[in-house]
């Protein structure tokens, strides 16, 4: 289980660890760009996708976000089209 108190931003250029609450999109000493690190997405089971509603939130437990607000505009899913001339895998 995914814990916030152990994630972190880490600085790819320098190394330097900011906390999540700092919303810091570039680290403070060189402007490096910030990975997340402490956090192993999850995958939702199959059968629970199969009950929940279209969008961004069906996968929350892969998402590095805690209590999802829930918050969607009726998206929907992203329809898988057929390509003429491609062959189809299961
Ligand atoms: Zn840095």
């Amino acid at each position: 289980m995914n814990n916030p108190e152990t994630m972190a931003l880490r600085c790819a250029g320098c190394g330097r660890s900011h906390a999540l609450d700092e919303l810091a999109w570039r680290c403070a000493d060189c402007h490096g760009v910030l990975d997340l690190t402490g956090f192993t997405p999850a995958m939702p089971k199959a059968a629970d996708l199969a009950t929940r509603r279209p969008g961004l939130w069906r996968y929350a437990e892969a998402l590095p976000i805690f209590e999802p607000p829930g918050i969607t505009m009726g998206e929907g899913m992203t329809p898988l089209v057929t390509t003429p001339g491609q062959p189809v895998s299961d």
